[in-house]
């Protein structure tokens, strides 16, 4: 966390608690990650360069224990 991104890293808004997210560039549309903060599962909307726009990924009926 000592180094500022470099433009290898794409950033985005978790949707849910607003964290500041890093990822590298080569993350795709659609493709799904978790919150470092939160953890909620979400999705890829789009790319836009150097940002990406994220949103809640579809909830899934699923019974992960823990
Ligand atoms: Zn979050």
């Amino acid at each position: 966390m000592s180094k500022t991104p470099a433009e290898t890293t794409v950033s985005g808004e978790c949707p849910v608690c607003a964290a500041r997210l890093f990822r590298p560039s080569s993350v795709e549309e659609t493709e799904m990650l978790t919150c470092d903060e939160c953890r909620s599962a979400l999705v890829v909307d789009r790319r836009v360069d150097g940002l990406m726009v994220l949103g809640e990924a579809p909830r899934i009926e699923e019974d992960w224990g823990e």
